[in-house]
């Protein structure tokens, strides 16, 4: 694929030991320092957060939109009518948009898949709709997003190695049929916007690197592997990262879809992940399952009732140093709006802080250090 590079990575430091590297993406819409964390904006907002929080409070520097989700509700041409999603949502860094293939495949009502695309119904009316390979760009394109991800089929887990190979097949095919179009809807626009194809092969390590082998003759600004976190046992995520990884070109950003809790961002890291994103922490905010430097804290239990302490002694964030547990857990209990924020806000927090100190510790050259310290802290939580 010939065009010139829409986001590009620069390697600041590499770990000697694992194989975690710390860099900087630049996109047309800001620098991201990673390993980064991007907190999820599924329907175009991060729940509970305002862009002053995200922006402003949190540094966020990348956000990730749902393709799926934003295509149904309010539309795509919609959107690009009101000047894009940055616009739209007034988010003025980094979006990455996912195909909607995840969502399909797991939100949506009776699908078919053919070679063409698949063709599902809406979950909010039952409508068919297609997505094809050509068709999810073009709706990315209209959000105007910098980073867009190539249609795939994720399959569920476990899948026979005869299906998970036909699925990783089509998948390839996918991403060439989409980075054909893509490169004619990109030939002479004036913004700029990256197409990663998904590395899929379900949980099957000979099919993830023949997928790796197919994917980097596309010569992508960066990849992603997907079909991860999909009810498969934690070691074998791992496994299937590890496969992937050495075949992925070393220049480009290396995104794992859909991962993890807080002690297992390491070791994505350690395996040369740059980029992550997950529901957890603004998922599990709202729940009452909160992420603290002590462990886990699950706010509505009695014994934070009369707890005058901030949720996380350690936690900069505006949660922390203004309420108290007591305060948290009533809100919850009283199930007040201002609770989703203020748990989101910390959680997300937690989250950014871990890939700040994990990016610090590359720079370093003291990553292995770190990871030493997150497995055993997490060996004593077990
Ligand atoms: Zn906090």
């Amino acid at each position: 694929m010939n065009h010139a590079p829409q986001v590009t990575f620069e390697i600041q430091a590499e770990c000697p030991i694992t194989r975690a590297r710390a860099g900087v993406l630049h996109t047309a819409h800001g620098d991201i320092e990673t390993p980064v964390f991007m907190p999820v904006g599924t329907q175009a907002t991060v729940k509970g957060l305002s862009q002053r929080d995200l922006a402003e409070d949190l540094d966020v520097r990348i956000l990730l939109g749902n393709t799926y989700h934003l295509y149904l509700r309010p539309g795509h041409e919609l959107i690009q009518r009101l000047g894009g999603l940055h616009r739209f949502m007034s988010w003025p860094r980094a979006i990455l948009t996912d195909s909607g293939g995840f969502q399909v495949f797991s939100l949506s009502g009776i699908r078919k898949i053919t070679e063409q695309g698949v063709v599902f119904h809406s979950h909010l009316n039952g409508d068919p709709h297609t997505f094809t390979p050509e068709s999810t760009v073009d709706v990315q394109l209209a959000f105007g997003s910098d980073i867009l991800m190539a249609l795939d089929e994720c399959p569920e887990y476990p899948v026979s190695h005869e299906y998970a190979r036909q699925a990783m097949r089509r998948t390839v095919r996918w991403a060439r049929a989409g980075y054909a179009h893509y490169a004619q809807r990109m030939a002479g626009m004036e913004t700029r916007h990256a197409l990663f194809p998904i590395v899929q092969g379900s949980m099957y390590a000979d099919l993830r690197r023949e997928c790796c082998a197919e994917l980097v003759n596309l010569d992508a600004d960066g990849y992603a592997i997907g079909g991860l976190s999909v009810g498969e046992p934690r070691p074998l995520s791992l496994e299937m990262v590890e496969a992937a990884e050495p075949l992925l070109p070393r220049h480009r950003p290396r995104y794992a879809m859909g991962v993890g809790m807080p002690d297992e961002l390491a070791e994505y890291v350690a395996r040369g992940v740059d980029m992550m994103d997950c529901v957890l922490p603004s998922r599990n905010a709202r729940n009452g399952y909160l992420f603290t430097s002590e462990g886990r804290v699950i706010i509505k239990h009695a014994r934070y009732k009369e707890d005058p302490g901030p949720l996380d002694p350690n936690c900069p964030c505006y949660t922390c140093r203004t309420y108290s547990r007591a305060y948290l857990r009533h809100l919850f209990q009283a199930g007040e709006i201002l609770y989703a924020s203020l748990a989101t806000r910390h959680n997300l927090q937690r989250y950014l802080d871990i890939m700040r100190r994990m990016r610090h510790a590359i720079l370093l050259g003291e990553f292995p250090k770190y990871l030493d310290s997150v497995r055993s802290a997490s060996a004593q939580l077990e």
